[in-house]
């Protein structure tokens, strides 16, 4: 493992431009404001520990005039009345701004969130190009149906002429995490103004200063005035404002399965609807006969991309005991062998976690694993000029009671456990209180398939892990969430099911 922090400028003009602005407001009825209450917080630079700017610290105040602009532009008829195609061309609009301003979007973001430039720009942000583009298209295929019913009591010579119309549900919050900012934003954006829906944004406050940009690019696109809101601010103070509020008729939430919980209970009040996309502890089971070219490097990158800070990381690892010692040394190899880094050099591998926070948490986990009898056969360190770095780490020997083998722990540790026969896969897999994703690592075709109908998980990954498309649904079963993110289905998250029936 080596690693070089040299803090590092942004190349691209609009990275320093953008950066020049220290203080940063709020978009609310396409003006941006300060918080009402003129607080502000600090970003900071995860790599080098550098404050970057201060952010609008939105409050309910905040969420109020935010809700009531999309309120308003929900019920105006420039957005009301604007023919499907109309919205569609906006966000086809937005992906190619997105797409004009990309070099300058992913440093921004790995200035703020820490990840390797490429990670934003040839993955993460593309993705997100892609939400934007395929929910252009979906604009314009929301379809009732026409119903024949049995209704027999009409009068007689009239008919029962029976449809559906979908309507958009309303003003929704989009609640997002800090781990892949803009992809997991444009996976609420797009769907919801695709529906017809107007919105109010909170970002995570590890991360604003994308979703500023982007809320800059949506009025750019054009828009009209309140259909889309920004309100940056602390998850207790803006998220838990804009989770209670009764004028909002739908919460998308992206984040921790303990905070999801307590977005359902704000949401009681006004009942409204919810899609939750929550946490997981994904197993990568690898079969005795896997084909371990792909299967060592592919577990590998399942937990140490992004630093361990993805959703559906494959934090635990079950390996064949035929096969487990290769495999172990594999991946330690693999681990040992990642160069960490300031994101902004594009030959960092691994970047910090997202704050100092994150990464005593995971350092914490690491110490309880080893506490309970694990051990590192790979990193086990935090490092770095502001403690935010965190070694790749291999833990084995963990019992399948420990926190780190139960826990989410969004970082780059995995536990490796050896597993006797295919047989106890589906229990082991399914030890959990998560069912977000899982991968299966063979070649033997009706095993894979065989397991994919076992585990209880949202996605299941046959010889690879971590794939995603905009046509993909993600989300999880269990604790890992309500609903599901992307593919043509999440369209109906955003809609409401009108039935009209008519006697003719
Ligand atoms: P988090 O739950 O701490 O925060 C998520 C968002 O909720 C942030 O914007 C935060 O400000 C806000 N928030 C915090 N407290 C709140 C409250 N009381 N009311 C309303 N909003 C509040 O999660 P995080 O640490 O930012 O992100 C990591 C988590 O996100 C992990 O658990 C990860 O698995 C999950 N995640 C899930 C998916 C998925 O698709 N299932 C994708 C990415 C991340």
């Amino acid at each position: 493992m080596t690693m070089d922090v040299a803090p590092i400028e942004p190349k691209t003009e609009g990275a320093k431009r953008f950066l020049a602005q220290s203080r940063r407001r709020m978009l609310i009825a396409d003006e941006w404001v300060d918080a009402a209450s003129g607080r502000t917080f600090d970003t900071v630079n995860p790599a080098t520990g550098v404050v970057l700017a201060q952010v609008a610290a939105g409050d309910a105040t905040d969420v109020d005039r935010a809700v009531a602009a999309a309120r308003r532009a929900f019920e105006s008829s420039a957005w009301r009345d604007m023919i499907p195609a109309q919205r569609a061309r906006l966000l086809w609009k937005m992906a190619d701004l997105i797409e004009q301003n990309i070099d300058e979007l992913a440093e921004l973001e790995t200035l703020d969130q820490g990840k390797p430039v490429w990670v934003g720009r040839y993955a993460e942000i593309p993705g997100a190009i892609e939400q934007f583009r395929y929910f252009a298209g979906q604009a314009m295929r929301i379809e009732g149906t026409t119903i024949p019913t049995s209704i027999n009591y009409q009068p007689a010579g009239k008919k029962v002429f029976a449809y559906t119309v979908k309507e958009p549900i309303g003003v929704v919050g989009a609640i997002v995490p800090w781990n892949s900012p803009i992809v997991l934003t444009a996976m609420k954006i797009a769907p919801a103004l695709a529906a017809g829906c107007t919105m109010v944004l909170k970002p995570a406050e590890d991360t604003s200063l994308t979703a500023i940009r982007l809320a800059e690019l949506m009025v750019e696109a054009g828009f009209p005035p309140g259909v889309f809101n920004l309100v940056t601010g602390l998850g207790e103070a803006a998220g838990a404002a804009l989770a209670a509020h009764p004028g909002v008729d739908k919460i998308a939430f992206t984040g921790s399965t303990e905070v999801g919980k307590l977005i359902v209970q704000a949401a009681r009040g006004n009942l409204k609807k919810l899609t939750l996309e929550l946490g997981g502890k994904s197993p990568a089971v690898v079969l005795d006969d896997a084909d371990l070219e792909l299967a060592i490097p592919g577990a590998a990158n399942a937990i140490f991309f992004n630093s361990g800070q993805v959703c559906v990381a494959g934090s635990r690892l079950y390996v064949h005991e035929k096969v487990f010692d290769r495999v172990l040394e594999g991946v330690a190899a693999y681990a040992r062998g990642i160069k960490l880094g300031n994101g902004l050099d594009p030959s960092t591998q691994m970047g910090p976690v997202v704050s100092r926070k994150q990464a005593d948490r995971v350092a914490g986990y690491i110490a309880s694993g080893l506490s309970e009898g694990a051990t590192a056969v790979a990193g086990g360190r935090q490092l770095g000029p502001a403690g935010t770095f965190i070694e790749p780490t291999v833990l084995v020997g963990a019992k399948p009671t420990a926190k780190v083998v139960r826990e989410e722990i969004f970082g780059p540790v995995v536990v490796a456990t050896p597993i006797r026969s295919l047989e106890e896969v589906p229990a082991i897999a399914n030890d959990s209180e998560y069912g977000l994703a899982a991968s299966v690592w063979t070649q033997d075709l009706s095993a894979a398939h065989r397991l994919a109908a076992q585990i209880r998980a949202g996605t299941v990954w046959i010889n690879c892990h971590s794939m995603y498309d905009a046509t993909l649904p993600i989300g999880g079963m269990k604790q890992s969430g309500w609903g599901r993110d992307s593919g043509h289905q999440a369209l109906d998250n955003y809609l409401e099911t009108k039935t009209v029936c008519a006697v003719i």
